[in-house]
């Protein structure tokens, strides 16, 4: 019996504990949460099921998330949300339009050109004609390198024709995009002198922010703006996982 009550006070107590956090919650926080593949029975971590996207949407919707596109960041609203899908495989164009229309929420697609270009292992990936033809209204497209090198192991001149040949690439196909960079793998150099000189570098380019992985969440205004976490969303997990995630982002003790 005692083990009962222990168990109610401590079911009340984590009840009121996240409504106090939630209602005591910065109102500058920015979370970027960090997708892949939509696959039904996806057998990799980084590939989530349509129907365990559409819980994830459906909580977001119904719990008034801002859901933004980085262009946005600097507005007034709070629970700001971006929502990020990254190298453009087919399936995103095939479940992303419908979904994001029924929750009203927006999403931002990292494009690597040479995954379209040449395609990436074996998956379907986007082609050109199908980047243009989605709804700019709700998904907006951005930087993800041309040939999704790791950053951290590339010279800053390698990274600077890289990021210029890639953005040509998209002006050639006429694909409009939004300054804002994914590292591929999350990759780039830690250390001053090389951090700075590639910040200076995504600064002369025109790129108004990079997202690297992190899994924290971010306050407003960002201290880096090169340097920006994603929260990573994996396939399988629980729904009450993506909720501790919306707000503690790095779970280190599941
Ligand atoms: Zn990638």
């Amino acid at each position: 019996m005692i083990w009962l009550y222990v168990f109610l006070a401590l079911g009340i107590f984590v009840t009121v504990y996240f409504r106090l956090y939630l209602f005591a919650v910065p109102k500058n926080r920015l979370t970027i949460l960090m997708y892949h593949q939509i696959e039904k029975d996806g057998a990799e971590e980084l590939t989530i099921s349509p129907e365990n996207l559409e819980k994830q949407f459906s909580y977001l919707s119904q719990n008034h998330f801002n859901s933004i596109f980085f262009s946005e960041i600097n507005q007034t609203c709070s629970k700001k949300i971006i929502l990020t899908f990254d190298d453009g495989y087919e399936n995103n164009a095939q479940y992303l339009p419908s979904l994001l229309e029924k929750y009203h929420l927006k999403a931002t697609i990292f494009i690597p050109t040479k995954f379209i270009q040449q395609g990436y292992k074996s998956y379907k990936m986007m082609t050109f004609e199908d980047i243009r033809n989605l709804d700019r209204k709700k998904i907006e497209i951005a930087l993800h390198s041309h040939s999704h090198d790791n950053f951290k192991n590339f010279s800053l001149d390698f990274i600077e024709n890289d990021l210029k040949e890639h953005m040509n690439i998209l002006d050639e196909e006429k694909i409009i995009y939004s300054k804002v960079l994914a590292y591929p793998y999350g990759g780039y150099p830690k250390n001053d002198p090389k951090k700075s000189d590639l910040f200076q570098l995504l600064k002369n380019l025109g790129i108004e922010f990079a997202v690297r992985i992190g899994n924290k969440i971010n306050y407003l205004p960002a201290k880096e703006p090169y340097e920006l976490c994603r929260i990573d969303i994996k396939g399988n997990e629980s729904l009450l996982k993506f909720k501790l995630k919306l707000i503690f982002g790095r779970l280190k003790i599941f």
